[in-house]
């Protein structure tokens, strides 16, 4: 799914003393099936700006068109349409687990757009994210960091995303997992033609596997072009 970006300004409680300007009129585009990353200082605007691409925060000003999806401040009725195509895993998995078993949590998205889901799928995707089926009962609260972000994304990727964004997926991984976890997105990525928007503190995984980086600054676009070895 391509992405525009066009005037998007956003304001935290705007109006109240805790206003913020997180994002400050980006214009940037992201075209189908590349694989971006946005880099930037702690508080610079990465997790606003990427909570943008599944609606979940709407512009203050400006708008967002993601594959054909207009995004403004307005409401809009075709944001569940979105959502299906739009695999996103947060900053923090916690927020995205609440169910009393590994299972559950993984199929709540398929429940929730009405997508019949395997055991096979449900499997193969426990596979893909490095984990052994007995998790399938166990509480996602008694997981550790690394378990939990394993099953975020196992539950966004039972979806089979258009676009897959991503928020520090490897934080809380050991080297290897951190390794192997960027080998899979890059694989959706190569053979699936699936859109990537990553957010990463690691230039290691930028040059290795982005083709388009966004270097963002207290809400603005520093810098945006190819990462290259130098
Ligand atoms: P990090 O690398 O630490 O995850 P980030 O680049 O993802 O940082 P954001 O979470 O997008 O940064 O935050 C951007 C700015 O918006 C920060 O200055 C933050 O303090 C501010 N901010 C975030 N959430 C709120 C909120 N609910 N109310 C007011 N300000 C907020
Ligand atoms: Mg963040």
């Amino acid at each position: 799914m391509d992405i525009t970006f066009k005037d998007v300004t956003y304001t935290y409680q705007p109006n109240t003393p805790f206003e913020h300007l997180a994002l400050n009129q980006l214009n940037f585009q992201i075209p189908k099936g590349s694989f971006t990353a946005i880099v930037g200082h702690t508080g610079s605007g990465k997790s606003t700006l990427i909570q943008h691409l599944n609606g979940l925060l709407r512009p203050s000003e400006g708008t967002v068109s993601i594959g054909g999806f207009e995004l403004t401040n307005e409401k809009n009725k075709q944001i569940k349409a979105l959502r299906k195509k739009v695999g996103m895993v947060f900053q923090y998995p916690e927020h995205q687990l609440f169910e009393e078993t590994v299972k559950k949590d993984i199929l709540f998205g398929p429940k929730n757009f009405d997508v019949a889901v395997s055991d096979d799928q449900l499997l193969k995707v426990i596979d893909m994210v490095g984990l052994e089926p007995e998790i399938l009962e166990r509480s996602p609260f008694d997981l550790s960091g690394g378990q939990k972000r394993r099953v975020a994304i196992a539950s966004i990727l039972i979806l089979e995303p258009e676009l897959l964004v991503l928020d520090e997926p490897t934080a809380g991984l050991d080297p290897l997992g951190q390794k192997q976890m960027m080998e899979l997105f890059s694989q959706l990525h190569r053979k699936q033609d699936i859109t990537v928007v990553l957010v990463t503190h690691q230039m290691e995984d930028v040059l290795a596997y982005a083709n388009q980086m966004l270097v963002l600054e207290n809400g603005r676009v520093s810098l945006k072009g190819k990462p290259i070895q130098v």
